[in-house]
């Protein structure tokens, strides 16, 4: 940019060298050329190293101003830092360019247009710093190269103005660098005068030495001294006491200065006559005060530090018309001058005695020695004696009612009832729980059992409340006596203890009667006994039993041969029974092996209605055998049981045995019986041809009851009973009739 406004200025330099040829303006005489004033204004006139400058270049009132040039010279003193021109400042003057040019330090404008003002037109600002170490006292001046090619103003019609240009009106003077206080220090710090004196001794020292701080005075009281702010002069000028401050920069020091009042010639006076003393206002002895100083003086012109006043005195100024001391001590007439003095204090005069509304007041002076008393409960109680609660009534407790409303547990109204709903008794209401079970309090008698009688409870707070007559307690009733049962005609059996008639709604019985028996005799195995009424079983039919039999023998087996017997099964069987038994046989065998005696039973069942028939005894013998080396005993035994009382087992055995003619030996009856067999095999010569194996058995028929042939022993064995009877102690068993 500064190449083009430099080749533009150039231009215009050819063109104005152009222009000004024709037209030799400088041949011309100054007189007939307008003037105009040219202006370097600087911001300050002093300045110090350091501080910045800034200059404002003005041209004074100007009539159509076109084309102007100046370059600034800056001085060795300062430094430049940067120029410009306003803003809009070629559109203001009309020109086509017109700027300050910072690098060149040229102003120039040209153009077409013309500019008129009657004002000073800045056309632009630079700004310079102080360079370090320049001394003090230095002028530097902001100046122009002043000829006619670097420094002109021309007007639209070429004519150039004569320039009014003062070259040190820029000047600036360079000041001291700045050396602030660092203390400053007085050489009083109190100063005594006299009012109306002067006093130069106050001296200032400020540090450092040299310091651009200037000392500036001050008073603190300038009616009673001043200060010269720059000389540090003090002058009185009233009694009293002022602060004198020298301020250097920051730094401050003070001197007190008390000022005296000139000394007085006492010239003239006003006296002030002696006046009496009372209980409140001190009078004082006659003195006088001088009208120039004030001070005091008695009348014998002797100095007085103060009034002499007299003391206060009891002339006090009671006033004799009321009491206006009233107090619990008495009452007192008090001093017009001051309340609280009065005169001789006087016992009250006790007026009527306090009552409940007017105090006791002393007559003379109204005081209320004692208050009214109030109200007093205990003069006032009316006792409510205690009433019991009812069913259907509150009560209350005993207490005292007040005319005032309260109510008091005590006559002496000591503890007051605050709730007033305690002393009430609450009535009770009615309890129907007691039951009175009688005509007067019957409510309904029962039709049959499946009803009760009822009855209306009682009150239990009050036997004269009954439920019959409250409406609200229709249901305080109670049930009694159940109604009578309604017994049917039938006898229900009733168990053992006999029978009854049961009622049609109920498991009830009347009176339970004995059972009747069908018939007299007890039960049968045909028929049991019966209640011919309610058909109980009394007494169950007999039921036959079985009674076993066990017909106790001894088997003996003898070797007689030269073998030894081996493994043999002996079978035996019982017949010819002295009256007919059926039996069913359970054992008719004995097992054996070998050379020993063994213990047999043969063993039988009956029922026990046989027990009579096979009391009369029995034959029992061994069955022959075919075994090959066997001999078998073949004997013969008569076999009597005797049976338990109750004829369910056989509790032992009478054996008889037949002699030589076949009868029975009577006399010789035995307790047990054996048989004998014998194997007489010899030891085979030849060991023995295989044998055939045995063909099975035929399968044997299950033994049939057996009826026992007896009729040819029949009175025999009678005998034989009766003796066994006697001889044994058995019971002969009878049939038991049936009916
Ligand atoms: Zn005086
Ligand atoms: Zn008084
Ligand atoms: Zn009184
Ligand atoms: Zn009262
Ligand atoms: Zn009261
Ligand atoms: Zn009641
Ligand atoms: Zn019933
Ligand atoms: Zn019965």
């Amino acid at each position: 940019m500064n190449k083009r406004i430099t080749s533009l200025l150039l231009c215009f330099v050819m063109v104005f060298a152009l222009i000004a040829i024709p037209t030799p303006a400088f041949a011309d005489d100054t007189s007939e050329h307008p003037e105009v004033t040219f202006t370097i204004k600087p911001d300050k006139t002093t300045a110090k190293p350091g501080d910045t400058i800034t200059y404002q270049v003005f041209v004074g009132p100007v009539v159509k101003l076109r084309t102007a040039q100046f370059e600034l010279v800056i001085p060795d003193e300062l430094e430049y830092t940067g120029g410009s021109s306003p803003d809009g400042l070629a559109a203001k003057l009309g020109a086509a360019a017109a700027e300050f040019t910072p690098s060149t330090k040229v102003y120039a404008s040209y153009g077409a247009g013309e500019y008129t003002s009657t004002e000073d037109t800045l056309l632009a600002t630079i700004t310079c710093k102080v360079k370090e170490g320049v001394a003090a006292g230095k002028k530097p001046v902001v100046t122009v190269i002043n000829d006619e090619e670097n420094f002109f103003f021309a007007n639209s019609e070429n004519t150039y103005y004569t320039i009014n240009y003062d070259p040190n009106g820029a000047m600036v003077t360079i000041a001291a660098e700045e050396k602030p206080a660092t203390n400053i220090t007085l050489n009083k710090s109190e100063l005594t005068l006299t009012a109306g004196d002067s006093d130069t001794s106050l001296i200032a020292t400020v540090t450092p030495e040299g310091s651009t701080d200037t000392v500036v005075w001050s008073s603190s009281k300038t009616d009673v001294a001043t200060v010269d702010s720059a000389t540090g002069k003090v002058t009185a000028v009233a009694p009293g006491e002022a602060t004198i401050t020298a301020t250097a920069g920051t730094k401050t020091a003070t001197c007190t200065v008390k000022v005296q009042a000139a000394p007085c010639n006492h010239g003239s006076f006003t006296p002030f006559p002696a006046k009496d003393s009372n209980c409140t206002d001190k009078g004082w002895d006659a003195y006088k005060k001088c009208d120039l100083c004030g001070k005091l003086f008695d009348m014998n012109n002797a100095p007085l530090a103060e009034i002499p006043y007299r003391d206060l005195n009891d002339d006090h100024n009671f006033d004799t018309t009321a009491w206006g001391y009233k107090e619990a001590d008495g009452h007192a007439h008090v001093c017009s001058r001051n309340p609280a003095h009065h005169d001789t204090v006087v016992p009250h005069t006790a007026g009527p005695a306090a009552t409940e509304t007017t105090p006791q007041t002393c007559t003379e002076c109204g005081f209320v020695m004692k208050p009214a008393t109030g109200h007093i409960h205990v003069d006032h109680l009316t006792k409510v004696d205690k009433e019991d609660a009812t069913c259907t009534a509150d009560g209350n407790k005993e207490y005292y009612e007040c005319t005032c409303g309260k109510l008091f547990e005590d006559a002496a109204a000591a503890t007051e009832i605050t709730d007033h709903s305690s002393v009430v008794l609450p009535k009770t209401g009615h309890s129907y729980t007691v039951q009175n079970s009688d005509e007067a309090h019957k409510r309904s008698t029962a039709a049959d059992c499946r009803e009760f009688d009822t009855y209306w409870y009682t009150c239990a707070n009050d036997a004269t409340h009954s439920a019959k007559d409250d409406a609200a307690a229709a249901d305080k009733f109670y049930n009694g006596e159940q109604g009578a049962h309604v017994y049917g005609n039938e006898w229900v059996d009733c168990g053992e203890t006999g029978h009854a008639h049961k009622c049609q709604y109920h498991d009830a019985y009347d009176a339970v009667q004995p059972h009747t028996p069908d018939h007299e005799g007890g039960a049968t195995y045909d028929y049991a006994v019966m209640c011919s009424d309610c058909g109980r079983e009394l007494e169950p039919q007999r039921v036959h039993g079985s009674i076993r039999v066990e017909v106790p023998f001894k088997l003996t087996v003898k070797k007689t041969g030269e073998m030894d017997p081996g493994q043999e099964t002996f079978k035996f069987a019982v017949e010819r029974f002295g009256a007919p038994v059926t039996y069913t046989l359970v054992q008719d065998t004995v097992e054996t092996n070998g050379e020993k005696t063994y213990e047999g039973k043969f063993i039988f069942t009956i029922r026990d209605d046989q027990a009579g028939n096979l009391s009369e005894g029995f034959v029992i013998r061994q069955v022959k055998g075919n075994a090959e080396g066997w001999t078998y005993d073949e004997t013969m035994f008569y076999a009597i049981p005797m049976f338990a009382d109750s004829y369910d087992s056989v509790r032992g055995w009478v054996f008889l045995k037949f002699d030589e003619k076949g009868e029975l030996e009577y006399n010789n009856p035995m307790e047990e019986i054996g048989f004998t067999n014998s194997y007489s095999a010899k030891k085979p010569d030849t060991p023995p041809a295989p044998q055939k194996p045995d063909t099975p058995p035929a399968p044997q028929k299950p033994e049939s009851p057996k009826t026992g042939d007896g009729s040819t022993l029949g009175l025999s064995i009678a005998l034989v009973i009766v003796s066994g009877a006697a001889l044994m102690g058995t019971a002969l068993y009878s049939r038991r009739k049936s009916r």
